[in-house]
């Protein structure tokens, strides 16, 4: 067993085919599924080269994302969650996501993910407005990602989590907040509900910087959040996280270990990992004696990436060491925005109680969180709170 095999007991796996290219994406995907059989033979082949290398690790959670994994052939995901579990180790009752899109879901494709032993849906529902799809440049309809739901809960998944964007333009708060209704009714066990960004590259920041679209203004956005919020909490889904909602039980594990800045492999073209120093030579990473963990990324190109795989290597692109400064920084910016907030010591907290004074964060013992206010301006929360320690 390897040095690591305790600390590391999270993957993500990244397939980056869609249908097409949605006009705020920023993820690495392409449009359309060539090349996807032979991708998904590459993401094994890197799958069980991690394991070679990090040594049989107990996984309590996977999470395929993308992309749309629910595009690719079922048969082909059940073959990638297979080698997962001969490599791995995934312990009873692990939680196995899989992010899906409302037009590659049926009720037969989602009874081979759940035989594959997937047992959590992520759907890419985002809104049930037409115009608010057609500008994002989504592929279905309203009804489409209502049966969708049904459709996986038909074929056995009981965790199903629905993503929605607010703050489009065009969007008003009542048709938004009828979106959440709707979605709500549908009966998912967890939403996500984010705030739609320009994200330099896409086609939607073009329209932006040519001046056909006008992003919405931040009060409209942070009204928004706030309708969101009340109406997920009526509804017994409580906020865990500033952008997450969930049934009792039902938060997502897997992003609870990107909160608690936690360490997880990754496989896949454009994936990122984070691993302690010590795993790093594992991985073929050399890392500053000083450092405590490295963080670590895929490239974009999948051409390459499986040219890299097939050369024999792990095919990571950089690297980024993280001393304890910057591990303490990362910690606490992470953790103000989970509603559990971030533990402190007494001189951050001496800080959070002026911060507290200006409306940023809320206190509670030893743990501070990031309000609606506070969230605005994380990066300068987290540097008041901790101060000098992370230089
Ligand atoms: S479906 Fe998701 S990953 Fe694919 S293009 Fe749209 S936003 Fe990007």
């Amino acid at each position: 067993m390897s040095a690591v095999a305790g600390e590391v007991r999270a993957l993500y796996l990244h397939i980056p085919f869609c249908e097409r290219k949605c006009e705020y994406c920023d993820f690495t995907s392409v449009a359309g599924a060539t090349g996807s059989e032979a991708y998904m033979d590459a993401l094994c082949a890197e799958v069980r080269r991690l394991g070679e290398r990090l040594g049989r690790l107990s996984l309590d959670t996977v999470f395929i994302g993308g992309g749309t994994p629910s595009l690719v052939d079922p048969g082909l995901l059940a073959g990638l969650v297979a080698t997962v579990r001969t490599t791995f180790s995934v312990t009873v009752g692990a939680e196995v996501t899989m992010e899906a899109n409302p037009s590659s879901v049926d009720a037969g494709r989602a009874r081979v993910w759940r035989a594959a032993g997937v047992n959590r849906i992520s759907l890419g529902v985002q809104s049930l407005e037409p115009d608010v799809l057609r500008f994002l440049g989504r592929v279905h309809d309203a009804d489409r990602a209502i049966a969708a739901i049904a459709e996986v809960r038909e074929a056995g998944f009981t965790s199903i989590n629905c993503d929605l964007i607010y703050a489009v333009p065009g969007l008003g708060d009542v048709r938004w907040r009828r979106t959440v209704e709707r979605v709500v009714a549908a009966g998912p066990t967890h939403i996500s509900a984010y705030e739609l960004t320009v994200e330099p590259g896409t086609p939607l920041h073009t329209q932006v910087r040519r001046g056909l679209v006008r992003p919405v203004e931040g009060v409209r956005s942070i009204r928004q959040h706030r309708i969101a919020v009340e109406t997920l909490e009526r509804a017994g889904y409580g906020q865990y996280e500033v952008s997450n909602f969930a049934l009792p039980g039902e938060e997502c594990r897997h992003n609870l270990v990107y909160w608690h800045n936690g360490y997880y492999a990754a496989a896949g073209v454009g994936a990122h990992g984070h691993l302690p120093a010590a795993a790093a030579a594992a991985i073929g990473l050399e890392v500053d004696p000083g450092a405590v963990s490295v963080r670590y990324w895929h490239g974009r190109g999948i051409a390459a990436y499986g040219r890299a795989v097939a050369e024999g290597n792990l095919p990571v692109a950089g690297s980024e060491p993280v001393g304890p400064g910057m591990r303490e920084q990362e910690r606490v910016m992470l953790g103000l925005r989970l509603r559990e907030g971030v533990r402190l010591g007494p001189s951050g907290l001496d800080e959070a109680r002026s911060l507290e004074g200006l409306g940023l964060v809320a206190i509670d013992g030893d743990r501070v969180r990031a309000t609606v206010r506070g969230e605005a301006v994380l990066n300068q929360v987290t540097l008041r709170l901790v101060g000098d320690r992370a230089a």
